[in-house]
C-alpha cells in the first residue's frame, strides 16, 4: 500500500514537474478569468502548445492584431485569461481544459481565446472597476473573430454556448446583457464582409456597412491643419494618425461611422474639467461605463449614484474625414444616451474599402460635443453655452499634439 502511494506520488511528481516547472513571474491583479475567480497561488507556468498558439496566431491575423505584442503561456488557470502588469501583457491559457475544447467545441476554444487577446488588444486596465465596459468591448471583439473563422453556424449557436459555459463576471455582467455586445460584434463582422463582397462605393452612404454619421445638436467645430496630413495618400494613412494620437491619450474606445466619400471616428463620453482647464480626469471617474446596471434607471441615474463633484462635463469627440464642404445635419439636441448609442452602433474597424481610398481633397474636422449633469438633479444635457473652442479642447486632451507625421 506504501508503495503505491509513494509510486502513484512518484508518476504524479514527474508528471507535474516539467509541466509546471515555475511560479510565473507576474503581477496578476490586472485581469479577466474568463471562468474561476481566484488564481489561488501564483500561478504556475508549463509549455506550451503548438496547436493553441496556431490558434492564436490565426486570431491576430484576421482582427489585426500585433502577435508580438503579448506573451502567450499555458498556466494554471482554470481555462483562460488576460493579464496586464507593468512589464507586459499576458494571455494565459489551460492546455488541458483548452485541448479537451478544442476536440469537441473548437469554435468555442476560438472564442474564448479571441475574448481574451480582445482586452490586451483593447488596451484595457483589467481592473475590476472597470469590468462591465471592458467585458462588453471583449465579448464584440470575440464575436467579430469568430464571425469571421465562420466555424459558428449561427449567432444564436455562438449565444447558447456563452449562456452555457461557465462566465466570472456573470453577477456584474449578465447574460442579458453580454447578448446586446455579443450580437453588434456579430453583426458588424456581418456588414463588414457583405460591404467588402459588393465592392463599396465610399459616396455611397445608404449602403455603407458602417451606420451613417449625421451631425446635430451644437457640437465645437475646426477643421485640423493640413499639415498634420502631409504624406498621407490613402484615407487608411489619415486614420492611422488620428488613432494614433488617441491611443496615446487614452482613448481607446471608439467607433466608426460612413459620411459621403469618408468616414468618422466617434470616441467614449468622457469626464472634463471646466475652462480653462479642459483636461481629462484622471483615473477611474474619467469614462462612462456601459452598459448601465439593470438595477439603474438609465446610464445617468447610473452615473449619478457614482460620486462626482458638481456640476460634472462630459464631453464626445468626433473626427469627420471627408472631402465634401458641408456634414450632414440633422436638427435637434444629441443626449448623452445617444452618444452612448453611438458606441454600440459603430463599426470596430474602418472597412477596407474605405482605408484604401486616395486622399483627394480631404480634410479632417474636429467635432466636440459638450454636456453638463447639474448638480440638482443631475440630469445630463447637452452643454451649448460654453465657450470653449474645439482646438482648445483638441488641445488641452492632448490629441493636437499627437496628430503629425
Ligand atoms: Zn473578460
Amino acid at each position: 500500500m506504501a508503495t503505491k502511494k509513494l509510486s502513484v506520488f512518484a508518476i504524479c511528481a514527474v508528471l507535474a514537474f516539467p509541466l509546471f516547472s515555475q511560479a510565473l513571474q507576474i503581477d496578476t491583479v490586472h485581469r479577466c478569468l474568463y471562468t474561476g475567480v481566484f488564481f489561488g497561488t501564483q500561478p504556475r507556468q508549463g509549455s506550451n502548445d503548438a496547436e493553441v498558439e496556431k490558434m492564436v496566431d490565426t486570431i491576430c491575423q484576421l482582427a489585426g492584431v500585433d502577435r508580438a505584442s503579448f506573451q502567450v503561456m499555458n498556466a494554471r488557470v482554470s481555462s483562460v485569461a488576460a493579464v496586464t502588469d507593468a512589464k507586459g501583457k499576458y494571455l494565459l491559457y489551460n492546455r488541458g481544459e483548452l485541448k479537451s475544447l478544442m476536440a469537441m467545441r473548437r469554435p468555442w476554444a476560438y472564442f474564448l481565446l479571441a475574448h481574451e487577446i480582445g482586452h490586451l488588444h483593447l488596451a484595457h486596465s483589467l481592473d475590476a472597476r472597470k469590468r462591465i465596459r471592458e467585458e462588453a468591448e471583449a465579448d464584440r471583439f470575440a464575436a467579430s473573430v469568430v464571425k469571421k473563422i465562420g466555424d459558428f453556424t449561427s449567432l444564436d449557436v455562438l449565444l447558447e454556448q456563452v449562456e452555457a459555459f461557465p462566465y466570472s463576471y456573470l453577477a456584474a455582467y449578465p447574460f442579458k446583457e453580454r447578448k446586446t455586445g455579443i450580437s453588434t460584434g456579430w453583426n458588424t463582422a456581418e456588414a463588414l464582409n457583405k460591404g467588402l463582397s459588393f465592392g463599396n462605393n465610399p459616396s455611397d452612404v445608404e449602403n455603407s456597412p458602417l451606420p451613417r454619421f449625421k451631425k446635430s445638436g451644437c457640437p465645437k467645430e475646426c477643421t485640423l491643419n493640413t499639415r498634420r496630413f502631409e504624406g498621407c495618400a490613402v484615407l487608411g494613412d489619415i486614420n492611422f494618425r488620428i488613432c494614433r494620437a488617441l491611443d496615446k491619450q487614452g482613448y481607446t474606445d471608439r467607433r466608426y461611422f460612413a459620411v459621403k466619400n469618408g468616414f468618422a471616428i466617434v470616441t467614449a463620453a468622457e469626464q472634463f474639467r471646466a475652462a480653462p482647464a479642459l483636461s481629462s480626469i484622471a483615473g477611474n471617474n474619467r469614462w462612462l461605463d456601459y452598459p448601465p446596471r439593470p438595477s439603474f434607471d438609465g446610464v445617468w441615474d447610473y452615473f449619478s449614484k457614482m460620486f462626482f463633484p458638481d456640476p460634472t462635463y462630459f464631453r464626445v469627440f468626433v473626427f469627420v474625414v471627408t472631402n465634401q464642404s458641408a456634414l450632414e445635419y440633422e436638427p435637434g439636441c444629441v443626449s448623452v444616451d445617444g452618444c452612448k448609442e453611438w458606441l454600440q452602433r459603430g463599426g470596430n474597424v474602418l472597412p477596407d474599402y474605405l482605408a484604401k481610398q486616395s486622399v483627394n481633397g480631404h480634410s479632417v474636422r474636429g467635432l466636440v460635443y459638450e454636456f453638463r449633469a447639474e448638480e440638482s438633479n443631475k440630469q445630463a444635457h447637452e452643454e451649448c453655452r460654453l465657450s470653449a473652442r474645439a482646438e482648445d479642447h483638441l488641445q488641452k486632451a492632448g490629441i493636437l499634439d499627437q496628430i503629425k507625421k
